[in-house]
């Protein structure tokens, strides 16, 4: 948009981003020198790729794939599964969660989150377990790992499948008890799309301790052949065999080269999203009415997403009018998510209605995602801080429509 359509209460020229990717001129060489090689896909750089993506989250399998989405298909695809069957996933998800479970015929049941932090709640879960629940998908919103000390036993004892949707939550932990997120739960899937902690452009990672089902997604992703690149040698012979019915999910070596960039960094741009949050924190301590998330006590969030309420009485404004002020400011604030099963799609195929989970229904009507992303600046949070205090509208004001006409021209 050029400056002359810029709103007059707009505090930057252009619209800071709610997340946004780093390249470097390394990652644009390596890049590059796949492209000059021989293999640009089904090659040794998506290995080399894995290697280092199970070794740097203490899993024993890392299986890439060519989205977080196929990444969560193939971790129910692994699990066998299928129609008849259920899985709980967190009522508060993108809906690629709940999608996977739809792709393999199975039923999504949604599960309510605790209003603090938005993450599942573990009570809530058990209670929506039946003779049918195969498996349960947490989602480490935001960035926070869920509780998996509660979650694991949970899964044990009722015999269920635990699996991770962890694209929030690269570089995360939960130490001292447990571990590095990609090694908490049976199987974790990643999403490496642009907006999440590194890029691969597209791309996803499925991690595991399971060298079984790392094999079974390795047949998904490659149609369902009965050997994967690990084979290739006998490429050219026609020995493939279609075992099961697969896609095609594979990541490239162009991919893999750029996500392999991407992981030297993410220790650097993890600490820069702390700083962030840590300058949110600070500074929304003294906004009334704008109230980030709680963190568990002892985690290392990996800050994919700087979440608040925006609380209508305190604030003066509720969030859906705060979303488009802010955005009219030229503030990229986003909404993370609606619940899914308020989706038409969810509500036609398996007739899910609001009411079913109480708390992200709840949190839907406040939440506000915040932009954060390692290449901000502190000056770019210092505009969202000072864009949230002009849009804040103080109690005692109240204005006539007359007057909020007037006020939103001065900015
Ligand atoms: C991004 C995301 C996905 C899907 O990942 P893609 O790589 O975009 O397919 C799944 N679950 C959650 C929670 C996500 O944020």
């Amino acid at each position: 948009m050029s400056p002359v359509e810029l709103a007059p209460d707009a505090i930057r020229e252009t619209m800071l981003p709610y997340g946004r990717q780093s390249v470097s001129e390394e990652d644009i060489r390596l890049v590059a020198e796949v492209l000059r090689s021989d293999w640009l896909t089904t090659g040794p750089v998506v290995e080399r790729f894995e290697r280092a993506f199970a070794e740097r989250v203490g899993a024993a399998e890392a299986v890439a794939l060519s989205s977080g989405t196929a990444a969560l298909h193939a971790a129910m695809f692994a699990l066998a599964v299928g129609p008849g069957d259920e899985v709980i996933v967190p009522a508060m998800t993108f809906a690629a969660t709940a999608n996977a479970v739809v792709f393999q015929g199975a039923t999504p049941v949604f599960a309510d989150i605790s209003p603090d932090t938005l993450l599942v709640d573990p009570a809530d879960v058990e209670r929506r377990v039946t003779p049918r629940t195969r498996a349960i998908v947490a989602v480490d919103y935001a960035g926070q790992p869920c509780d998996y000390g509660q979650l694991r036993p949970l899964a044990r004892r009722r015999n269920l499948a635990l699996v991770a949707d962890a694209a929030h939550s690269l570089g995360g932990a939960d130490p001292p008890t447990t571990g590095p997120v990609g090694s908490l739960a049976d199987l974790s899937a990643f999403s490496l799309h642009p907006v999440k902690a590194i890029t691969t452009g597209e791309g996803g990672m499925v991690t595991t301790d399971d060298v079984g089902c790392a094999e079974r997604i390795r047949r998904f992703r490659n149609h369902g052949f009965s050997r994967d690149y690990r084979g290739r040698e006998a490429a050219g012979s026609w020995q493939y065999k279609m075992t099961e019915l697969g896609y095609n999910y594979r990541l490239t070596d162009i991919q893999s080269a750029l996500g392999l960039g991407q992981l030297a960094r993410l220790d650097g741009w993890m600490a820069r999203r702390s700083e962030i949050s840590a300058r949110y924190d600070r500074a929304l301590a003294g906004i009334e009415g704008v109230r980030p998330l709680a963190v568990r006590s002892g985690v290392r969030h990996a800050r994919h997403l700087y979440v608040v309420r925006i609380e209508a009485g305190a604030f003066g404004l509720d969030r859906r009018a705060a979303y488009k002020a802010l955005r009219r400011r030229r503030i990229g604030v986003g909404v993370h998510y609606l619940p899914v099963h308020l989706h038409p799609f969810y509500r036609r195929r398996f007739g899910t209605a609001p009411g079913l989970c109480p708390n992200a229904e709840a949190a839907y009507e406040e939440i506000l995602s915040l932009p954060i992303f390692p290449a901000m600046s502190d000056d770019d949070v210092d505009d969202v801080i000072r864009a949230l205090e002009r849009t804040r509208k103080p109690r005692s004001a109240d204005p006539t429509p007359l007057c909020r006409e007037r006020e939103r021209g001065r900015g």
